[in-house]
């Protein structure tokens, strides 16, 4: 039984389709990231989930129950928010208390303030401060807890914002962009952060973001959305390895995979950018199609082999690691690929070079941008002779 399964999900507001037949599932102790550009519609479908908006059509089911008409505070999701929207007034202890009050105290009760308390109201208190310090303790930030948002760095604000959110043992933790207005160190450090405590409290986790690395990097496994549509959903590898696209092969992986406009010819051979890609594609002589070769797919070659394109090198970035090598034809111009190389440095731009793509590293898209697969024939993208 999944922590979560949306099925045959659309929402519009007034106009166009936000959402359009959205299905997503979610394992128990698993994290799924929705990953996709401002705009398609993310926030929208984390909001369906959690109750905070009504879908047009479909279902949500958390666990065995199926949610899709209760309001938000039956669902027993925990969410937070990009903004963690702490309340600057309380203490970390009271933020987190939060929402136990909410459900254990009457509204005049929770006003009566400490002073006031019937016993039983006293009781109720210890409990709440009894499962706060249970929480605060898993979390490491019992030291701190007493102290108000400012005075706490932005890591265990976003403890407490997170203890608050799994304080009533919800099985679903919805985050929506929770580290993305985080500078780019800082924000490696606190999502890894956020996936200790997933792991460590075993629930499930949406985890939305637009940063495509940030997804390949959390994720069991990754819906990539587009234009209101899960374009596809699979474990980072299979996304960034195996896309259905090319939209979203140019989605995922930075630099952007490199995209050559070629031709089939009658044997369902590919040839592009001066390479002979070697497949058996199902496809008519003359059929256009986009060859996709991530950088670190294209090797360059020192040697003198005719059979690979002579291009020239036009620029060089050197990341020390490693580098990338901005490639054109020979005559220059734009740059027509680029290549990740264990020593950019090697090259100077104005160099002459070979290049070399594996036929079975490259993917084939139809001029619709669906995939197109074929068997490969050779290792050599390049026809031999
Ligand atoms: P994302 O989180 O992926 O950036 P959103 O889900 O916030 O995208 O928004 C998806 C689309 O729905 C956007 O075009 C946005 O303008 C629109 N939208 C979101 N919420 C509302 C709303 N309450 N009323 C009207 N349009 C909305
Ligand atoms: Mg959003």
């Amino acid at each position: 039984m999944p922590a979560l399964s949306v099925r045959g999900v659309f929402k519009s507001f007034g106009s166009g389709a936000v959402l359009a037949d959205i299905d997503l599932t979610v394992a128990e102790g698993e994290i799924v990231s929705l990953l996709g550009p401002s705009g398609c519609g993310k926030s929208t479908l984390l909001r369906v989930v959690a109750g905070l908006e009504r879908a047009d059509r479909g279902t949500v089911q958390i666990g065995s129950r199926d949610v899709s008409s209760l309001p938000p505070g039956a669902r027993n999701v925990a969410m937070v928010f990009q903004s963690l929207a702490l309340y600057p007034h309380l203490t970390g202890r009271q933020n987190i208390a939060l929402p136990l009050r909410a459900r254990r105290l009457t509204r005049l009760q929770r006003m009566l303030g400490p002073l006031r308390l019937s016993p039983s109201v006293r009781s109720i208190e210890r409990e709440i401060d009894g499962a706060v310090d249970d929480i605060a303790g898993r979390l490491d930030i019992q030291g701190v807890i007493d102290r108000v948002p400012a005075r706490l760095s932005g890591g265990q604000r976003q403890r407490v914002a997170i203890g608050r959110a799994l304080v009533r043992d919800s099985r679903l933790l919805l985050l929506d962009e929770p580290v993305s207005s985080l500078d780019a160190k800082v924000r490696a450090q606190a999502r890894d952060e956020i996936v200790q405590i997933q792991r460590a409290f075993g629930v499930a986790c949406v985890f939305v973001t637009h940063d495509q690395g940030e997804a390949l990097a959390i994720s069991d496994r990754v819906a990539v959305m587009l234009g209101g549509r899960v374009a596809q959903f699979g474990t980072p590898a299979e996304i960034y390895r195996d896309p259905v696209s090319l939209a979203v092969a140019r989605f995922v992986g930075t630099p952007t995979i490199n995209v050559l406009d070629g031709t089939a010819d009658a044997s369902g051979r590919v040839l592009a950018g001066g390479f002979v890609f070697d497949v058996r594609l199902d496809t008519t002589a003359g059929q256009k199609v986009s060859v996709a070769v991530r950088p670190e797919n294209v090797r360059i070659a020192a040697g003198h082999d005719d059979s690979r394109p002579l291009l020239r090198v036009v620029r060089i970035e050197d990341h020390g690691h490693d580098g990338l090598v901005h490639l054109a034809g020979r005559d220059g111009g734009e740059a027509l690929l680029v290549a990740r190389a264990g020593r950019a440095l090697a090259f100077r731009p104005g160099d002459e070079v070979r290049a070399a793509i594996s036929a079975d590293d490259a993917l084939y898209f139809s001029e619709d941008g669906s995939r197109l697969v074929g068997l490969p024939v050779s290792m050599a993208a390049y026809a031999r002779g």
